[in-house]
């Protein structure tokens, strides 16, 4: 008589679904929404004129628990000026074979150049690809930004970058505006930028073998 009685329950469950909205998606041809703060892929941002806010600085490499970022700081010259003030990344890489998602990176970061939109398609065939590269990272230029290198436009000196960047939304562009989020997006891609790190990793890559350069697929530990 149990199981008969627990047969009719089980059954009882399996009827009740049957009039439910069904939750399967028709991925990938429909993309489902992700929450406006969901954990997906990382931006370097840029300040309106178009210079980066990453300074180099190291802190999201150290603050990462799974060492997946690499990063190398460069030094801007007046000719030469990627960021505004003294150091810029020449090389910055996100190993997405590592990276778990946890933010921690983003709280890191003493200028909010990094953070994180909602994309999700993150799957790639080998473990190579799945390192990001500073110019896949970056965020787009919007209009009325100018590609770096290039002067200060926004201000004498850093600090008229900085001050108030917190607070002040006006002072931060990219991520907010970035065809990655919020939402769904697409990955952009910043062909045909060339960063002194991309060349050095390039040079080496040609001595020393593909891997030479960037962070290790497997280690997440950048080569010599
Ligand atoms: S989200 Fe977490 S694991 Fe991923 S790079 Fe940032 S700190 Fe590292
Ligand atoms: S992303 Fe932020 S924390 Fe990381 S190197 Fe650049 S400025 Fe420093």
């Amino acid at each position: 008589m149990g199981a008969v009685t627990d047969a009719v329950k089980g059954f009882g469950v399996t009827f009740a679904h049957m009039f439910r909205k069904v939750v399967t998606t028709d991925y990938p041809f429909e993309h489902p929404k992700t929450a406006p703060r969901y954990h997906g892929r990382h931006i370097l941002n840029r300040h309106p004129d178009g210079l980066e806010k990453c300074i180099g600085c190291e802190l999201c490499a150290w603050a990462c628990p799974a060492d997946a970022i690499y990063v190398e700081g460069g030094d801007n010259t007046e000719e030469n000026r990627f960021s505004p003030g003294e150091r810029y990344a020449s090389v910055y890489q996100i190993n997405y074979a590592r990276c778990i998602f946890c933010g921690l990176c983003i709280e890191a970061c003493p200028t909010r150049s990094l953070t994180m939109s909602n994309e999700y398609e993150l799957a790639r065939d080998s473990r190579k690809d799945l390192i990001f590269t500073k110019e896949q990272l970056l965020a787009p230029l919007l209009e009325g930004m100018e590609r770096p290198p290039h002067a200060m436009r926004l201000g004498d000196s850093e600090k008229d970058y900085y001050v108030g960047a917190l607070t002040n939304p006006g002072t931060s562009a990219g991520a907010e505006h970035s065809t990655m989020g919020p939402g769904r997006g697409h990955l952009h891609d910043t062909a045909g930028v060339q960063f002194p790190g991309a060349e050095q990793q390039a040079d080496r890559a040609a001595h020393h073998g593909p891997q030479a350069g960037v962070a290790d697929a497997a280690t997440g530990k950048g080569q010599a």
